[in-house]
């Protein structure tokens, strides 16, 4: 998307109400259980407990991998469409472990806004602040939930202070908390003066929203004890004064987020994010090109993949592209081209993955993500087209901090071992390269815990036990440089060279002295640790 957000432009009234964000968060901070509410609200399904499994916490539709269920974690990120009154939202789910930072990197390239959910208790938290830098770097509009609030949490102000010191944006309250933990009775929403109640006798029901005539209304001392009343009222007052009021193109320009304090277990304060996730939106944004900027509403259908899954289906081998549509009306059969081998794709079963299931899209529009079965043509930064030779911007490659030779544990089966790690390369999971002396594979990757992800899966998915091992590398830099000083270079350090999952060149090492000597050495080389997929 553009460097900022613009929400002027007028678009043909589908793309208009579409609204396609991603959550970011610490784990346990209550992404999952956010996520279920906004799919209750839009009408997804009936009862949230149908997303998690009874007695099974922390799992929900999303969470495709026996892995995810062992650990409670959510490995990759999957793509939820649904509606709620006049938009149509697309949630991309990023995964919270920090390990698999990459994948979520990636997947903000293909939202335009993020929602960033704290915990009302422990306020901005590690992974959180890394992933609001990564938003930050595209100035990415935030809207905040602050979770939690049913439970002990810190003052308002304290919260408030902490992300506006932390994470250097102003914060301006959309709703204000009346009373803290077993006292806690709701919120004030200030953006529509109304008073919204919790009814914490039924976690799926709705609030109770009292409408009220300013701060001043008779009615609020019917509904608020006087002394939290006499406390919310001149926190209110403060806040008024010390606060910025809300000023829309502040917040599509990434420096100001609107705060809602609520709790998503109790479903409370969700219905209000979500009015303002699609009143202020932002709409589907601009996606730059190497061509040009491609607008929402041109009339061609253009999309570029962000991720690619395998095996969603155990049974299946087949793996699904998730495309986020940049421009166009895209409709089912249509053919595209696929722009890195120049062919033609007939897209016959694209899908729409609404909450509870993945159904066949007979039509999707720019914003929105469709996934798209293939055999391994579709690759992460390939762009679809309806003709045109252009190539989406910005999806970063990241080196791997950990590098990990493998193999199979039975040496019969290590021919099968090769596709299985070409397979979860092409997908992104991991990063694969080829020693130009020896054999075998090296595989990098962000955190330790994907070397145990992988080897699961291999087993699990290819009935192949393997072992991971050291291997006297620990950094790994692309090189690039005009061709000729790439090639005397690498018939110089063979040892030291090998070839990534595309065949670019790879330099390998376990000191930073030899990195730094290289670059002093050859100047007119490069090592980089990142490389943008196009
Ligand atoms: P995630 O790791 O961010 O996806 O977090 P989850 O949604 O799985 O929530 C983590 C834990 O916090 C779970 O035990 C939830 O039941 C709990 N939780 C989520 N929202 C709330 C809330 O509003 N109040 C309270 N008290 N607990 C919550």
């Amino acid at each position: 998307m553009l460097d900022r957000a613009d929400n002027s432009f007028v678009l043909p009234p589908e793309i208009d109400r579409r609204r396609t964000f991603a959550i970011i968060s610490h784990p346990d901070a209550g992404k999952t259980t956010l996520t279920e509410k906004f799919l209750l609200y839009g009408g997804a399904i009936q009862m949230a407990g149908q997303v998690r499994a009874k007695g099974e916490a922390r799992r929900t539709r999303s969470d495709f991998m026996q892995m995810e269920k062992d650990r409670g974690i959510s490995v990759s990120a999957s793509a939820m469409s649904f509606e709620f009154k006049d938009f149509w939202f697309n949630l991309v789910d990023t995964p919270g472990h920090s390990d698999f930072s990459e994948d979520t990197y990636r997947t903000l390239t293909a939202v335009d806004a993020a929602v960033m959910v704290i915990d009302g208790a422990k306020g901005v938290e590690s992974q959180t602040r890394k992933l609001f830098e990564v938003c930050r770097l595209r100035d990415m509009p935030i809207l905040t939930f602050c979770n939690k609030m049913d439970r002990e949490s810190r003052e308002t102000f304290d919260i408030i202070d902490e992300i506006q010191e932390n994470l250097a944006i102003d914060v301006c309250p959309a709703s204000w908390p009346i009373g803290v933990g077993r006292e806690f009775l709701g919120c004030y929403d200030l953006l529509n003066d109304r008073l919204e109640l919790m009814d914490r006798s039924d976690r799926n029901v709705i609030a109770e929203s009292v409408e009220i005539n300013g701060l001043d209304d008779p009615k609020l001392a019917e509904h608020v004890p006087a002394n939290l009343l006499e406390k919310f009222l001149e926190e209110v007052e403060m806040a008024r004064e010390l606060l910025p009021e809300f000023d829309h193109q502040a917040f599509l320009d990434g420096t100001l987020t609107p705060i809602w304090f609520g709790s998503a277990i109790n479903s409370f304060g969700v219905q209000e994010l979500m009015e303002g996730i699609g009143k202020f939106g932002p709409k589907p944004q601009v996606c730059p090109s190497d061509v040009r900027p491609i607008s929402p509403d041109e009339s061609k259908v253009s999309g570029f993949v962000f991720k690619v899954q395998a095996n969603m289906d155990p049974k299946h081998r087949d793996r699904i592209a998730f495309v986020r549509l940049c421009a166009g009306h895209f409709k089912r059969g249509m053919k595209l081209t696929h722009v890195r081998s120049k062919k033609i794709m007939a897209i016959a079963s694209p899908m729409l993955f609404l909450a509870s299931d993945r159904e066949l899209a007979e039509e999707a529009w720019a914003g929105d993500i469709i996934g798209i079965p293939n055999h391994g043509q579709l690759r992460i930064g390939d762009a679809l087209t309806e003709g045109e030779m252009l190539r989406f911007a910005g999806i970063p490659s990241f080196a791997p901090e950990l590098l990990q030779s493998v193999r199979a544990t039975d040496p019969m089966k290590a021919k099968h071992l090769d596709k299985a790690l070409t397979q979860f390369a092409e997908e992104g999971a991991a990063k694969l390269f080829k020693p130009m002396i020896g054999a075998g594979w090296i595989v990098g990757v962000v955190g330790a815990l994907q070397f145990e992800v992988l080897a699961s899966r291999i087993e699990l998915e290819y009935g192949i036990p393997v072992r991971f091992e050291q291997t006297q590398f620990t950094s790994a830099r692309w090189l690039t440089g005009p061709k000729e000083n790439v090639d005397k270079f690498i018939d110089g350090n063979k040892g030291h060279m090998a070839t990534d999952h595309d065949g670019d060149p790879v330099y390998m090492t376990r000191l930073q002295w030899d990195i730094d000597r290289v670059e002093r050495d050859f100047p007119e080389l490069n090592l980089t640790d990142i490389k943008t997929v196009m």
